[in-house]
């Protein structure tokens, strides 16, 4: 009996796990609203069942719909962050949230209704649907913690196992699903009077299913997926970064003009803004800084791999730069896969480093865009010791950017600040 039980939770698994993998992998082709919906439509048959639907196993008491359905939901919110970023993600993490306080705002109000019998026996069980009603409130407030720490989780212990994409995933879910158990049991006990074995089976068996969710992943990448294009090593800080800077700037540069294929302010503003932000700097005296910003032989990606992969990571290139950008900074695209970098208040020695730190982060990631390393070459310069107006300073720089092409390429060339 019990090994029919392990059975049946492992066939969950695997429709649960294939079903949900393949919608978000046609999401290009379908939109990322079905993936989305077919991921809180489980809620209810999840809370029904964590509330009165178990089943033994060797190891103890669980419920499918913990183990499979709600360890297969935060699961599958880290692999949506993976392939698209913590805008999208924090829309399901968000909307059960916000679906499930409104679930209970109806009950509230449905409470009050005399209802009438239609047949024998079939009454309404409203201190059923009050229990499962905080339970899963309870469960989506988990939920809503759990998602964000696996997400941080993941992202930090890149640092550490930063290509081993399955280790990554079953280290982050193992850790957060411990926590999530801890604290769903504590709501169970309260409500429902479970018992202290409730709590070793359901994480026990949450476990189990990291692991089988962790194999089934692994077995897509290599089946059906390109590992490269599965990982992503953004720096801690930029999860929350995406979550509030990034997303303000995108909302200006829509309200301004931007760049299609790079994101950056594009040729016009060049001419017609930056002139003005020197000006404005050199009048009140504060430093401004340049930085011209140039692939190394990208030539070569377009011959060997095509324009269209060419594209691709010149884009991604540029998303990097935007992901390092502070408020005062400017990033126009001058032309071709040449960038224009204007930092307000920033000092020649800042902006060297800040030029290095590109340098370095564009040098590591590009590992995982191409077979090849990708890297540029910056030239910086400074307001007034390089000149006065944006011309003078661009041609200082971009002789430097000359001199770090010229001397080997992957350098940043600033002023001499001896
Ligand atoms: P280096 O700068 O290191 O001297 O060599 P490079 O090969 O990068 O030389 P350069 O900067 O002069 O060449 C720029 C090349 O970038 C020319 C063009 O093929 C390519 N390029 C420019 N704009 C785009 C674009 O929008 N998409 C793609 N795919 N390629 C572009
Ligand atoms: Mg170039
Ligand atoms: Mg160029």
């Amino acid at each position: 009996m019990a090994s029919s039980n392990a059975l049946l939770l492992f066939a969950q698994a695997i429709v649960y796990f294939a079903v949900m993998m393949s919608l978000l992998r046609a999401r290009r082709a379908i939109g990322i609203g079905v993936f989305m919906c077919a991921l809180g439509v489980m809620h209810f048959l999840e809370t029904y069942l964590a509330a009165v639907f178990y089943i033994e196993l060797p190891f103890g008491i669980v419920s499918p719909g913990s183990t499979v359905l709600f360890s297969g939901k935060l699961l599958m919110i880290l692999l949506l962050y993976i392939r698209e970023d913590a805008q999208i993600v924090r829309q399901p993490i968000y909307g059960l949230l916000i679906g499930n306080f409104l679930i209970v705002a109806l009950v509230m109000i449905l409470r009050n209704h005399e209802t009438i019998q239609v047949a024998v026996g079939r009454l309404p069980d409203i201190a059923f649907v009050d229990e499962i009603g905080w339970l899963m409130v309870w469960g989506t407030i988990l939920l809503f913690i759990d998602a964000i720490a696996i997400i941080v989780l993941y992202e930090k212990i890149g640092d550490l196992f930063g290509r081993h994409l399955g280790l990554r995933f079953l280290i982050s879910g193992a850790i957060v699903l411990t926590f999530d158990q801890a604290g769903f049991f504590l709501a169970l006990h309260i409500v429902t009077g479970a018992p202290l074995q409730v709590f070793f089976g359901g994480w026990a068996a949450k476990m189990v299913a990291v692991v089988v969710y962790t194999a089934l992943f692994v077995a897509y990448l290599k089946y059906f997926s390109s590992r490269e294009r599965w990982l992503t090593n953004r720096p801690f800080r930029d999860v929350f970064n995406e979550l509030t800077y990034r997303e303000r700037y995108w909302d200006l540069v829509e309200a301004t003009s931007r760049d299609h294929l790079t994101g950056a302010l594009d040729r016009r503003l060049y001419d017609k803004d930056a002139p003005k932000i020197v000006k404005a700097n050199l009048k009140d005296g504060r430093p401004l800084t340049m930085l011209v910003i140039d692939i190394d032989h990208f030539k070569r990606v377009n011959d060997q791999h095509g324009h269209e992969t060419g594209d691709k990571v010149l884009k991604s290139i540029s998303g990097i730069l935007l992901d390092n950008l502070r408020s005062d900074d400017h990033l126009y695209r001058f032309g071709g896969e040449e960038f224009v970098l204007l930092c307000e208040r920033l000092a020649p020695e800042g902006a060297v480093s800040l030029g290095e730190r590109l340098r370095r982060a564009i040098e590591r990631q590009s590992q995982y865009l191409l077979p090849e390393k990708i890297t540029v070459s910056i030239g910086v310069s400074s307001l007034t010791d390089d000149g006065e107006t944006l011309e003078q300073l661009f041609q200082a720089a971009d002789q430097r950017l000359y001199k770090a092409k010229s001397s080997g390429r992957n350098k940043v060339l600033g002023p001499d600040l001896s």
